[in-house]
């Protein structure tokens, strides 16, 4: 495992039945309060390849897609949950556990052929991502990749992308 892999490990605090009893929920909010390795994240993500866009996935890939964002002098999107965008959206909903949920991008988000980087906290089972990746390429663009800071690979969420280029920075 690399250096940074260890970093973040180490800075990422496992809650345990939130916000649900059975799941374990990786809060990323000790990573974020210490500089250095907020940092390193920020521009490992912002390395990662030649974008035009950075798109962050609410609420907590838009704390890691916007510095990434600004490191990488690429424009920031944010996909949100369906209500909260105020210009016209496209729209995708994807299954969850218990229901579905909607997630939106604006229209005019893009330029044709812009190419884009979708960044999140967590990679779980893949629905949030894979509407994402939907949404950017109806809206014209060219996805790049995925990129999280922590993929729970026993949900198989890399899956259900195929043939997107998927990078964790730790991978449990
Ligand atoms: P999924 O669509 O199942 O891949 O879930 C990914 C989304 O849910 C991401 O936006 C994550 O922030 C959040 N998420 C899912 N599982 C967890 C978890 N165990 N800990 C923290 N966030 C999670």
């Amino acid at each position: 495992m690399s250096d940074l892999s260890t970093m973040i490990q180490r800075k990422i605090r496992d809650v345990r039945d939130y916000p649900t009893p059975g799941v374990l929920f990786k809060d990323i909010t000790p990573l974020l309060d210490d500089p250095a390795t907020f940092a390193l994240v920020v521009d490992e993500l912002a390395g990662m390849h030649e974008v035009d866009k950075i798109v962050g996935i609410e609420a907590r890939g838009f704390i890691l897609a916007a510095p990434a964002a600004y490191a990488a002098r690429a424009g920031f999107v944010p996909v949100r949950k369906k209500g909260k965008l105020p210009a016209e959206t496209y729209e995708e909903s994807y299954d969850l556990e218990y229901g579905s949920a909607t997630i939106e991008v604006h229209r005019d988000a893009f330029a044709a052929g812009d190419r884009v980087l979708i960044v999140d906290d967590v990679l779980a089972t893949g629905g949030t991502a894979a509407a994402a990746v939907d949404l950017v390429r109806r809206a014209g663009a060219e996805v790049v990749g995925v990129a999280v800071l922590m993929e729970l690979a026993f949900l198989k969420g890399r899956e259900r992308l195929a043939g997107v280029d998927v990078r964790a920075l730790v991978i449990v």
